[in-house]
């Protein structure tokens, strides 16, 4: 069987769109996991009409919002297929490509990866900033993490088992996934626009998540900031000799300005430092507290037993 899992917030007008283009497209036994991360719309209902006439189609409903990647980790809890896909709930991830995927798995890759081809559909600002984003990422952490690739995946149930066993809090889906191994393949895809309604990722949700790519997949930050710290403190120490010539020799001059400097930019470093440390202490903090990733609250063709 096929579970296919799509997380969704307030995309009420997109439910049923997206149940009827799956059904037309797939054709051998699936299940459809909608998780209803705390939407404020009609989006429930909207569910709850579909599943009261089709017992594949499930949904579970969280408590509240709790973010697409905790959504996406109760999708999977709850999936029994042995072949499994996620997408996103706006029809931006093209069904037709389903097919495909699954040929692939059937082919014996574990993972079939999907790479955006084009951007259109997404403003200058996202592109940008996610580039930015995924470059940093490659250069501070030991796995390798591909740009462009959107949550639009399949996997089988082996990689999904190898996903359920990572109990962190700090949740970063598409880092895991780079980090798990198995034999994968990448393909692209056009990104469709939305079909209705309006992105929820902003500013502020995207850098929460870059931050939290960046804290859970390396320490090279932190060694970043000791070797930078160490060589400012060399450079200081260095200074403050050449500083002593100067003074015994008679040379001092009043030096504000090289003062100033110095302990601006010092300040600066140790400011960075401190709040590189911050984050890492803030996701210890999330992380020891082994707080439940996601609380649910309806479950609708679906039991407590389904849940792995
Ligand atoms: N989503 C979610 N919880 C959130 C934010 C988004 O479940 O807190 C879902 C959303 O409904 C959609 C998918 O995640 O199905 C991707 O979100 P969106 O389309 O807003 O992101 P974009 O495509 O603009 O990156
Ligand atoms: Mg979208």
């Amino acid at each position: 069987m096929l579970s296919i899992i799509i997380p969704v917030y307030n995309e009420a007008k997109n439910i049923s769109v997206m149940a009827d283009a799956l059904k037309s497209i797939v054709h051998h036994p699936f299940e459809i996991i909608f998780v209803d991360d705390g939407s404020t719309d009609e989006t429930l209902q909207q569910v709850r009409l579909l599943a009261n006439d089709n017992d594949n189609i499930k949904c579970i409903s969280l408590s509240r919002n709790f973010g697409h990647q905790n959504a996406l980790m109760a999708g999977m809890e709850f999936a029994r297929g042995n072949e499994i896909i996620t997408m996103d709930g706006d029809m931006q991830h093209p069904p037709s490509l389903i097919p495909e995927m699954l040929k692939l798995l059937h082919e014996g890759y574990d993972i079939v990866f999907t790479r955006r081809r084009n951007n259109e559909n997404q403003s200058g600002f996202k592109k940008a900033t996610a580039n930015l984003f995924y470059r940093f990422l490659n250069v501070i952490s030991d796995t390798k993490i591909e740009p462009n690739v959107a949550d639009f995946k399949a996997f089988n149930h082996k990689v999904l088992s190898a996903i359920l066993r990572f109990k962190e809090r700090e949740l970063f889906i598409r880092g895991i996934f780079s980090w798990i191994g198995f034999k994968s393949i990448t393909i692209g895809f056009d990104v469709q626009p939305r079909h209705s309604g309006k992105t929820k990722y902003n500013f502020g949700s995207m850098m929460r998540l870059a931050l939290k790519g960046t804290t859970s997949f390396g320490f090279k930050p932190l060694r970043l900031a000791l070797m930078i710290g160490s060589l400012i403190s060399l450079l200081a120490f260095g200074f403050a000799f050449f500083a002593l010539i100067q003074y015994y020799n008679g040379n001092t001059v009043p030096g504000w300005a090289s003062l100033i400097i110095a302990v601006m930019f010092l300040g600066g470093v140790q400011l960075l430092a401190i709040g590189l440390l911050g984050e890492y202490i803030a996701s210890l903090f999330i992380e020891v507290k082994k707080r439940p990733l996601y609380l649910v609250k309806d479950l609708l063709n679906l039991d407590d037993e389904n849940r792995k």
